[in-house]
């Protein structure tokens, strides 16, 4: 079972019990929904054999489990709670067919243990992405943010503004049925629609908002684009109050993401109205004028708010957010530091999926000891500009996914026993699962092709507008650097040094 549990006993010389046969499950404590998935999953008779009794307690656990006979108790303080309960009993039904008397105490870590999806760069189906949240679902994770928008689409369906969706996008009755499809499974959705930065595709509906109008098209390269938000016009806060007001009456969570990652400044440079709102708002630098844009936008939302890191340069963060940390060793880490803001850790050397195994190894994810002391949890980023099909998703999402998870959970860690609870997953044969092969030949493979395929790949960037996503890119490089070869840095060195 992965995460592995926390405390966990099990009793092999005792009378087994096989929920095929059927089960009761007696739920007076807690709404309907918790039990529905279990019910799914397990078409059994509803029989009165096996009885499985949800209990409402204030343990100190996430939740509990007892299964001895033909009596199987879960007791925790909520639904989350008692849906984490059967995922485990699911699990143990999974793994064998008849179960033996046993007793686990459970409990996570982090109350955040998140993906990060982006079907923005790359558009994924409800079915392939269903796929994936009952996957997370099975190894506790409950949180999926999805990153609905940027430079490369505007994937939600809007009734205000019905233009603004790509020709591949998200109905409002496909987001609401996925909304449910989660919940039941104990997971929230957090959507992002990222601005002022990443917003070619709304301004290529809506060229108004920019500083001068510019016409935009949308593009389905990679990296930064200049035209971003104008902070200074007050029909982008009108249009953004509706959009977000819309957008975020679709889901049952109460927060949002905002994204607020890489926005070149160069238009706020040379923009009349932006100096003349730096000048009225005594704002000493363009990070300020993002920071006056992330207050006006957030004055209008009455859910959490979550940013990414970049945010920390704007002198200004809202009461009521969450810094998604994705950068480290920069001096959004020194603003963070004054701040002790809570944060959700995203550290791209270890959680940014789009790099593969042999640049960002399954052990590196299991084994992470997080620098930050104020952790609501983690979440891994699968950013899909290189990301074409279901395969290849999924063969980046997972093994390393599972190791998310065990990061996220209470236990004794075991590295052997993880990799065996891996060749189990694979057994159950859901989603494909990367072969981990840490030979120095497969790895040194691999690197090739991830850096070949980087370099073949048109880049966005010129000025000051790619600084950021090539400098982590180069940062990143460097970091893998005594593993790779010397002919491949250099050739990857002159096309980044030439921006
Ligand atoms: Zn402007």
């Amino acid at each position: 079972m992965i995460p592995a549990p926390s405390i966990y006993l099990i009793f092999n010389k005792e009378e087994k019990l096989n929920l095929l046969n059927g089960f009761i499950i007696i739920n007076s404590d807690f709404a309907p929904y918790c039990s529905e998935v279990f019910t799914l999953r397990i078409p059994a008779p509803t029989n009165s054999n096996i009885i499985i009794r949800l209990i409402k307690s204030n343990d100190t656990t996430t939740y509990n489990l007892l299964i001895q006979n033909n009596n199987i108790s879960i007791s925790g303080k909520d639904e989350q709670a008692i849906i984490l309960g059967l995922t485990t009993l699911y699990n143990l039904h999974l793994e064998d067919k008849v179960i033996n008397k046993t007793i686990i105490k459970d409990h996570a870590l982090y109350l955040h243990r998140g993906l990060s999806f982006d079907s923005a760069r790359h558009f994924f189906t409800i079915t392939e992405i269903k796929k994936i949240i009952e996957e997370m679902s099975l190894i506790k994770l409950n949180v999926f943010h999805w990153h609905l928008s940027d430079d490369q689409g505007f994937r939600i369906e809007s009734k205000l503004f019905p233009t603004l969706a790509s020709p591949e996008h998200y109905t409002q009755d496909e987001i609401k049925d996925l909304d449910y499809y989660c919940k039941i499974r104990g997971i929230k959705i957090i959507p992002e629609i990222d601005m002022p930065g990443h917003v070619s595709s709304i301004l290529s509906v809506y060229p108004k908002f920019s500083c001068f109008e510019t016409a935009t098209t949308i593009s389905n390269l990679a990296g930064i684009y200049e035209n971003v938000f104008c902070p200074s016009k007050p029909e982008v806060y009108s249009f953004i109050n509706k959009l977000l007001g819309e957008i975020s009456g679709l889901f049952m969570t109460d927060i949002i993401h905002l994204g607020g990652d890489e926005v070149p400044k160069y238009n706020y440079k040379h923009c009349d109205l932006c100096q003349q709102t730096m000048l009225e708002n005594d704002l000493n630098n363009y990070e300020e004028l993002q920071g006056y844009f992330l207050k006006r936008v957030s004055e209008n939302i009455n859910k959490k708010i979550i940013l990414w890191n970049d945010s920390l340069l704007g002198n200004y963060l809202p009461d009521n957010s969450l810094i998604q940390f994705w950068l480290n060793k920069t001096v959004e880490l020194k603003a963070y530091n004054k701040l002790k803001k809570p944060i959700i850790d995203s550290n791209m050397y270890v959680f940014y999926f789009d790099y593969p195994l042999a640049l960002l190894p399954l052990k590196r994810v299991y084994k992470y000891k997080s620098p930050f002391n104020n952790i609501q949890g983690h979440e891994a980023c699968l950013w899909s500009e290189r990301i074409t099909s279901n395969e290849e998703l999924e063969r980046m999402l997972f093994p390393r996914l599972y190791a998310v998870a065990e990061a996220c959970w209470d236990n004794k860690k075991n590295y052997r026993v993880f990799l065996n609870n891996i060749e189990l997953m694979k057994k159950a044969q859901r989603v494909l699962i990367s072969e981990n092969d840490l030979s120095r030949k497969h790895l040194k493979v691999e690197r090739r092709k991830y850096w070949q395929t980087v370099l073949n790949m048109p880049t966005v960037s010129s000025s000051e507008k790619g600084k950021t996503s090539l400098k982590t890119q180069l940062d990143f490089f460097r970091y893998f650097m005594k593993f790779s070869d010397f002919k491949l840095i250099k050739e990857i060195k002159k096309k980044y040094e030439k921006h």
